[in-house]
């Protein structure tokens, strides 16, 4: 039934039992299928630095998109746990980093001047298994012109302390790829934790500032978060900026970066050229204008 007129994700997670397996084994073949025949694309949402009056471009998160053939187009948050589960996170994931890689390669010559970044999202599966730093190494070394500042992994909390991952992690950051943690603030980090991040930038989740008012506590309360991270010599990314007060919000509290539909919803690789084009007609404005 959930194949009817493609599409439809309420569909996907509500299945009985028999449907649920029936699903898998489909989705198990799919996947297979759907990096060969195209079906899989990057969206690139751009991300802001705050500085002072303005909002700058730095980069992008590329983000999966899948077009299925008969549930249409499908979001990451349906497919890579199923990726995961089935196994195929490895080859989807290397697909993923590879064309990352390749388009930030294009964004940077389309705005040199702009020392673009991209940030690509990897499962600890992906990290956890022996080979990813080396893969990573290669992948950079057949790139030469491609520096690796340009490149930031995003990992999510939850699983830093797995072994395998902090070694990765640590092989990763010695090539001087950029780690950010992913969703801050949603899991169980402890203080403790915080503390020896193996990374260099925070994500803060969305959940943490849609749940912030106009309260004076709540500013007391994003400015320390914000001087705790700096504290132990990190960056802030505030994720889901849906509003002009929340940038506003931030700015004051002291986040360094922004990402969010408030600024921009994640992009078409044409649409991410215009952004970028616009970026370098910007640069000569003076800093007074507004
Ligand atoms: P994420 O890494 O936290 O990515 C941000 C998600 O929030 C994206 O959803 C993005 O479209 C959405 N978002 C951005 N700004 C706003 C906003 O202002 N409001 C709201 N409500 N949402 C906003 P998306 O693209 O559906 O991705 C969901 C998750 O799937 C990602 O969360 C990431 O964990 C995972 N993902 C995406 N691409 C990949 C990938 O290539 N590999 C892996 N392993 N995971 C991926
Ligand atoms: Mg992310
Ligand atoms: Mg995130
Ligand atoms: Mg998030």
């Amino acid at each position: 039934a959930a194949k009817k007129n493609g599409g439809n994700r309420g569909e996907l997670f509500r299945p009985s039992l028999y449907e649920e397996t029936t699903q898998l084994v489909e989705l198990d073949n799919d996947l297979r299928n759907a990096l060969e025949n195209g079906q899989f694309h990057l969206a690139y949402q751009p991300i802001f630095a705050l500085a002072p009056g303005t909002e700058r471009l730095v980069g992008f998160e590329a983000l999966l998109r899948w077009e299925h053939p008969h549930y249409g187009s499908l979001q990451p948050g349906v497919f890579i746990p199923m990726a995961e589960k089935l196994g195929h996170i490895h080859v989807l994931g290397d697909w993923a980093l590879r064309n990352a890689l390749r388009q930030v390669q294009a964004f940077r010559s389309a705005g040199p001047e702009l020392d673009l970044k991209i940030n690509v999202n990897v499962s600890p599966l992906q990290l956890a298994k022996p080979g990813f730093a080396a893969r990573l190494t290669d992948m950079l070394g057949q790139m030469p012109d491609l520096p690796s500042h340009a490149l930031c992994l995003e990992i999510t909390e939850t699983c830093l302390s797995d072994e395998a991952v902090s070694e990765a992690l640590g092989a990763i950051r010695a090539l001087g790829v950029q780690v950010a943690i992913d969703d801050f603030g949603t899991g169980f980090s402890s203080l403790a934790c915080l503390r020896r991040l193996p990374a260099d930038i925070v994500k803060l989740d969305r959940a943490f500032l849609k749940n912030s008012s106009a309260e004076p506590q709540d500013d007391r309360f994003f400015a320390a978060v914000n001087s705790l991270i700096h504290a132990v010599d990190l960056k802030v990314v505030q994720e889901g900026v849906e509003t002009p007060a929340q940038i506003d919000f931030i700015r004051a509290t002291g986040a360094d970066f922004a990402q969010g539909f408030h600024l921009a919803r994640p992009l078409s690789i044409p649409a991410a050229l215009d952004l970028i084009s616009a970026s370098r007609q910007d640069r000569p404005r003076p800093p007074d204008r507004t």
